[in-house]
């Protein structure tokens, strides 16, 4: 079995944001050489999301608006993690509501997607760098 590894890195220079990762997934497919198999990818924040769905502008307008209903950034105030004086509780929630990680299978080299899949890096706390991680295994 074949393993592969990387972290890609984002420094969003907004709050909040919806990027496709779905060419960088592919890089790292390609540079593993594996054709069969599974890849995982994670945020490696607990204030940021990778999630699957479609690339659709109205959609993420949407997801944001349900997010800031669900769980608005202000008043930060309202929120006892940030007494501990962050003003991230809100992106704490929004990350969990959006998930951690997604799974996606390797068929023939590719990523096998259903319709309109992409993979997504949902960024809740951003104008810092962090990463994403890449894991895949296979022959
Ligand atoms: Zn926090």
């Amino acid at each position: 079995m074949k393993s592969y590894r990387k972290e890609l890195w984002f420094n969003i220079p907004t709050r909040r944001a919806f990027l496709n990762i779905t060419p960088q997934v592919e890089d790292c497919l390609r540079e593993s050489g594996i054709k069969e198999g599974l890849v995982l990818v994670n945020a490696m924040h607990i204030t940021a999301s990778v999630f699957i769905n479609d690339d659709e502008r109205g959609l993420h307008h949407d997801y944001e608006v349900f997010l800031e209903k669900l769980a608005p950034h202000e008043p930060v105030g309202d929120y006892r993690h940030n007494d501990t004086g962050e003003d991230n509780a809100d992106a704490h929630i929004k990350r969990q509501i959006m998930g951690r990680e997604v799974v996606v299978a390797i068929t023939n080299g590719r990523l096998d997607f259903g319709t309109w899949e992409q993979i997504f890096y949902g960024e809740f706390d951003g104008k810092r760098r962090k990463r994403v991680l890449v894991k895949i295994i296979g022959e």
